[in-house]
């Protein structure tokens, strides 16, 4: 077996711990933390344009509204944009990790990170669904995706 092989074959997990930047919580992004330590998702959605926004915003970039409110999505969706990363950048995932676009199932776009797949599994067009990682010590919970089904 050559080295990229077990490269492709390696099993990415979530970090267990969290030693990355803990993400700022404002007036207008804290719903959608608040829900994910519920192992909820919800993304914000312009009320006057029903445009989603992610990561949540002050008002509107379409409309101007500053009528904004988190809506519960289904946490499924496919992946519409995906990278092998083979170098490490200081959060500490190890590597291969991979850095993914997932357009849920109700519309809007997440940047995130797959877990529980190969690199060699992941495409373009895969079902994916999200799973929660709890990080107690920062009252931080963190939203992955993996393969709908069930990853590894
Ligand atoms: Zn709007």
């Amino acid at each position: 077996m050559t080295s990229a092989a077990r490269v492709s074959e390696a099993v990415i997990r979530a970090p267990e711990s969290w030693s990355g930047p803990v993400p700022a919580q404002e007036d207008w992004t804290s719903p959608y933390w608040e829900v994910l330590r519920r192992h909820k998702m919800s993304i914000q959605r312009c009320v006057k344009c029903r445009i989603w926004h992610h990561p949540p915003v002050i008002a509107c970039p379409a409309c101007g509204s500053d009528d904004l409110a988190f809506e519960p999505v289904s946490g499924r969706g496919t992946v519409y944009s995906v990278t092998v990363c083979h170098r490490e950048f200081g959060l500490r995932f190890g590597v291969p990790w991979v850095a993914a676009y997932v357009e849920l199932e109700e519309g809007p776009r997440v940047a995130t990170n797959l877990v529980n797949t190969t690199p060699a599994e992941v495409a373009i067009g895969q079902s994916v669904s999200v799973v929660y990682q709890d990080y107690d010590d920062l009252d931080l919970t963190l939203a992955f995706f993996e393969p709908s089904g069930g990853g590894r």
